[in-house]
């Protein structure tokens, strides 16, 4: 990955922009802009300043990594993380920009090369933190270089109000003065109203075009449970989610490491992070999850800051976060690459209790409000009655359109809500005869008739309220009083002594003039915890593995060669020729040289073992759009009056018409399927005992001279037959197809073989 500057020959020249859709295509391998996405980048192109909060996952990086490639000059990206900057660099190296980093960790090598090929003027962009610009050395080599643009990652670090100030940051306010005719683009995920004010005062932006995305991560389901053990609920859900990979958020360093040995133990590796871990511990726990060698980390928010995995699939929460903001900025770790993902919430009272606790002994009182307002505002989230994402984005004072969210619990109704009206009651009731001086494990205890000899003592067996819910038992009646504490109906005032006494709206409850609704815990854990296991196919693994082998190779984390939804479109749609392979989501012309031999041998390996599957790599022959087909595509076009089969049956159809004479190219005329899938089902045909002479598809001289590059090459592979046709046709002979190829050595590999499939020239 270190040899940039080689990669640049054959792309995109920078002397004759082309539009950016073009290049969003041929080298990012997306059909289209997300949105915002082309507002700043034509800004950007345009020397315009501009602001733009966007959320994790909203694609940021894109908005100047674009831009870098088509104007003249480098982008510097000022980033600060220095730990992130290698990643950020390896994924844009991958992509096929011209990028390196300058920092206290590069060599004098890296640094040397990264300045000769900046005076070249082949450098896309230049990755640097907010220190190094403090150097005056350091800005006095910029200033001899043709500058494109800044870009501000991360940019609310130079507020105050921000929650991640960084004095460091406050350098990048002379920038605007000190290099005034390079326009600055600033991002951020976060940013209230004033933050954004503070950040354009600061970097002193002029006339910029403010972008605010919603907050709406439509991909990420949200949804909230009551704990029970929570380890076992966690264990239950992890298991319908073999091998992916998901971050899990414990409140304690203590939970976390007995998370990470509960789920390791029961066969599913999980490392823990924490701040109290040793450095070298800390990065290995988060390289291997990087790099997907462990799927699964049990953290406390120390983990995040830095976690620019795309392919995190799920997060869960074993215990109730202090803010909505820290949830939804923890929660936003899932699903960057835009692929669904799961967001579990598990509480339960102690979380309260501890939540309130601390917010309580905070001491300054306007710092106490907030932080109770704080945790008041998170306990409303887990208990209110409507969509969880509506509750998330009036947060961000978003108010959305949509009624029904369709991903939460609430909204698909997965939560189901059951009336603890006259539960609550009776624990209320029970609270409010014994003084209000009693923990709530006594007042489960008296409400379910538990005659223990400090019962009697007490006298309160002979209450009227003993024994009223020996109908439920004890667990039911602890999600109950978690509910009385969550909806502030109760209150615990001194932390030290947790006796709940009734509160106003308790009062109320009592005098029925309020209900209460508790969540209905789910008969088994994995049938509400998340969805059945992906249907995944089988391909998919194998796909997965040889991102991992080759990220190995590489040196950088497998979601920088391509993300989770490339690999899942690649095995929904089989792409078996470069063309094929373009057309997929992620993949640009650079990656396909790169990395696209490795995926199309892997299909056509897959698709010769299973001939069955052929229909599906063409579109238009399935029946249907495989699940979660990309609806963007349109679907091929059936001339009226073709011939359709199922996709099993297919096969056998275009035998019926070969059997009436057909030639393979009629054959695809008179279905309306490509050429492709026609020599497909023809293997099928063979495979299943279908007798064809070979010279009805091939002329002789032609087979033969399919039959001696096998010969060269070994009959393992199809490429090396085709790009050795490729590279030395003889006088008269033209270059041999994927297609044709693969029909020739079903005829070669036959009972009259003259070469055997044991000779392997690869
Ligand atoms: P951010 O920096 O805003 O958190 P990234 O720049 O890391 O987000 O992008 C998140 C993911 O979205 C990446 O996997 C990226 O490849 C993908 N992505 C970005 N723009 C597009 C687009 N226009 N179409 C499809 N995927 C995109
Ligand atoms: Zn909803």
């Amino acid at each position: 990955m270190n040899d940039s500057n080689s990669m640049r020959h054959g792309q995109l020249p920078k002397a004759d922009p082309p539009d950016p859709l073009n290049v969003l295509a041929s080298l990012f391998g997306f059909s289209a802009f997300r949105p915002h996405q082309e507002a700043v980048v034509r800004a950007v192109l345009n020397a315009r300043d501009s602001f733009t909060v966007m959320p994790t996952g909203g694609g940021k990086s894109l908005c100047y990594q674009l831009p870098s490639r088509l104007l003249p000059g480098v982008c510097v990206v000022v980033s600060p993380l220095i730990s992130l900057m290698k990643d950020q660099v390896d994924a844009a190296v991958a992509t096929g920009l011209n990028a390196a980093a300058f920092n206290s960790a590069s060599s004098a090598a890296e640094k040397s090369g990264a300045v000769v090929r900046m005076r070249e003027g082949t450098l896309d962009l230049l990755y640097i933190s907010p220190e190094r610009l403090r150097l005056a050395d350091f800005r006095a080599l910029l200033r001899q270089q043709r500058l494109a643009f800044f870009a501000i990652d991360e940019a609310h670090c130079i507020s105050e109000w921000g929650h991640d100030f960084r004095p460091d940051y406050l350098d990048l306010s002379s920038l605007a003065h000190d290099f005034p005719d390079v326009p600055l683009a600033a991002f951020t995920a976060t940013a209230t109203r004033r933050v954004e004010q503070d950040i354009i005062a600061r970097l002193h932006l002029r006339n910029p075009l403010i972008t605010r995305a919603s907050f709406n991560r439509p991909n990420l389901f949200y949804q909230v449970i009551p704990k029970d053990k929570v380890e076992r609920q966690i264990l239950d859900f992890v298991r319908t989610r073999q091998g992916e990979s998901g971050i899990i958020y414990r409140i304690s360093r203590k939970d976390a490491e007995a998370t990470a040995a509960y789920l390791s133990a029961h066969g599913f590796p999980c490392l823990a992070y924490h701040a109290g871990l040793a450095d070298s511990d800390r990065a290995e726990a988060q390289n291997a999850f990087r790099e997907d060698r462990c799927p699964l980390i049990a953290a406390t928010v120390a983990f995040g800051m830095g976690i620019d995995k795309s392919n995190v699939r799920f997060v869960i929460h074993g215990d109730l976060p202090k803010s909505l903001e820290g949830y939804y900025q923890e929660t936003g770790r899932a699903g960057r690459d835009g692929e669904p993902a799961r967001c579990v919430l598990f509480y339960g009272r102690k979380d309260i209790a501890q939540l309130l606790r601390f917010a309580e002994s905070v001491e300054d009182d306007s710092a106490r409000a907030a932080a109770k307002s704080q945790v008041y505002r998170m306990l409303d989230f887990t208990q209110k009655e409507g969509c969880r994402r509506k509750a998330l984005l009036s947060y961000f004072d978003e108010i959305p359109a949509f009624e029904n969210c369709g991903a939460c619990d609430i909204c698909t109704g997965e939560a189901e809500r059951e009336d603890a009206t006259v539960a609550a009651q009776k624990l209320l009731s029970g609270m409010v005869r014994t003084g209000e001086r009693f923990g709530a494990g006594h007042i489960i205890a008296l409400v379910m008739g538990k005659g223990t000899k400090r019962m009697r003592d007490l006298g309160h067996d002979g209450l009227p309220t003993f024994g009223v819910g020996r109908d439920q038992p004890e667990a039911y009646w602890r999600r109950v009083m978690d509910a009385l504490l969550a909806q502030g109906l109760i209150i615990v005032s001194d932390p030290a002594f947790p006796t709940p006494s009734v509160s106003s709206a308790g009062w109320e409850l009592l005098r029925g003039k309020r209900s209460c609704a508790i969540i209905r815990l789910a008969q088994k854990a994995e049938e509400k915890s998340g969805r059945k296991t992906r249907e995944e196919h089988p391909i998919f693994s194998l796909l997965r593995d040889e991102r991992t082998r080759l990220a190995r190779e590489a040196g950088v984390p497998p979601y920088v060669i391509f993300s989770d939804r490339t690999l899942r479109e690649m095995a929904e749609r089989l792409p078996d020729t470069p063309e094929r392979l373009l057309g997929v989501t992620g993949v640009g012309a650079y990656k396909l040289k790169n990395y696209g031999e490795a995926f199309l041998s892997l299909v056509r390996g897959w698709l010769d073992e299973h001939p069955e599957e052929a229909c599906r790599a063409d579109e238009g022959a399935c029946p249907a759009p495989p699940v979660g087909a990309d609806k963007d595509k349109p679907a091929v076009a059936r001339p009226a009056g073709a011939t359709r089969a199922s996709g099993t049956e297919s096969w056998r159809e275009t035998g019926r018409l070969l059997d009436q004479g057909l030639s393979l190219e009629e054959a695809a005329e008179q279905r309306g399927l490509s050429l492709s899938t026609i020599y497909r089902h023809l293997g099928l045909l063979l495979s299943n005992g279908k007798q064809y002479s070979p010279y009805r598809f091939f002329t002789p001289a032609r087979f033969s001279q399919i039959q001696r590059l096998y010969r060269e090459t070994g009959d393992r592979r199809l490429t090396p037959v085709v790009e050795l046709s490729r590279a030395a046709p003889l006088s008269e002979e033209t270059a041999v197809s994927y297609d044709e190829a693969r029909l020739a050595r079903l005829f070669l590999r036959g009972p009259s073989s003259e070469i055997g499939s044991g000779q392997d020239g690869a």
